[in-house]
């Protein structure tokens, strides 16, 4: 696949099993020696008629195939269609949903569900590569209201909200390093613990952190720190976080849009998918497709992961 590979072209490409498999051993066996994900071994002979190899070490369960040891391991499903719905996970800006995956791969709707599902287990970044920022280096700190019915809110128009007795009840708190990489997470509440938490946990002390006017980011002492009043001037030179309005504006598309109903406790599941598509948003599909595979092969997802916490809601 060249470089700039559409949609069509990663749907044309990954009908065929002989291309899915060699993009599978090349992101697994990179230097093209295929070893036995059990002992190790490389004694092994590829049954074409069942696609798997079987291994000669002698030991149980001797056979594998291309999905042994990912998050595909267990699944019925093709990798003809495993590939082509990932793409359309890591790559459509907005998000896609299961009637979308059903229509265009040719699955029932809620196989399509439990696929999207799995998918986006294997977005969630626990290693984002540590702390954002360092000194000098310029943090925007926000955080957003979202409803039970996935409604976007801004935090300033909270009392509006309030007022038409409809409160929103999902916070989600993000720091983003201006041009750079964005984490985000759902947090309990908005006092100032919560959200100086998630900022410590996330960022790098000497930063330059910018924030609203919201007292609950008083007292970051080891940070440099710039206040923004959003009522008086929303840009005030390098005061702003509109690098962090655009994450927001990603995150509530998607989840007006294409997710029609998420319950609050789902919410993180598409913050993390979210995030996963912006903080890789300087490259093209197929290298956020290499990216996003890597860590779906890397991972196994156990079945009460997958059955347990996982449910998301149906809808979507
Ligand atoms: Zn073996």
């Amino acid at each position: 696949m060249s470089d700039h590979a559409t949609l069509r072209d990663a749907i044309l490409y990954f009908a065929a099993f002989e291309n899915c498999k060699d993009f599978m051993v090349q992101l697994r066996w990179p230097d093209g020696k295929i070893i036995c994900p059990r002992c190790g071994g490389e004694k092994l002979c590829w049954v074409e008629k069942q696609r798997l190899w079987k291994c000669y070490a002698g030991h149980k369960q001797p056979t594998f195939t291309l999905k042994t040891g990912t998050i595909f391991e267990d699944s019925p499903i093709a990798l003809e269609k495993w590939l082509p719905a990932t793409w359309l996970l890591l790559n459509c800006k907005n998000g896609i949903s299961s009637y979308e995956i059903a229509r265009d791969l040719g699955v029932t709707q809620k196989t399509a569900w439990f696929m999207l599902g799995r998918i986006r287990l294997a977005m969630q970044d626990e290693e984002t590569g540590g702390k954002l920022g360092g000194p000098g280096i310029e943090i925007e700190a926000d955080e957003t209201f979202i409803g039970g019915k996935a409604r976007f809110m801004h935090p300033g128009r909270r009392t509006q909200m309030r007022e038409r007795g409809n409160f929103a009840k999902t916070i989600v708190s993000a720091v983003l390093e201006r041009h750079g990489k964005v984490h985000a997470a759902v947090v309990p509440n908005r006092r100032k613990k919560a959200i100086q938490d998630h900022l410590r946990e996330h960022v790098e002390p000497g930063s330059t952190v910018y924030s609203d006017e919201l007292l609950s980011y008083d007292g970051l002492d080891e940070y440099a720190h710039q206040v923004i009043n959003h009522a008086e001037t929303y840009v005030d030179g390098q005061i702003h976080t509109n690098g962090m309005e655009n994450f927001w504006s990603l995150l509530k598309r998607g989840l007006k849009g294409t997710y029609i109903s998420v319950e609050p406790f789902h919410l993180f599941r598409y913050v993390d998918e979210q995030a996963f598509r912006f903080n890789n948003r300087e490259m093209d599909d197929v290298h956020r497709f290499v990216i996003g595979m890597k860590q779906i092969v890397g991972r196994r997802l156990t079945y009460a992961q997958l059955t347990g916490k996982a449910e998301v809601a149906q809808h979507g």
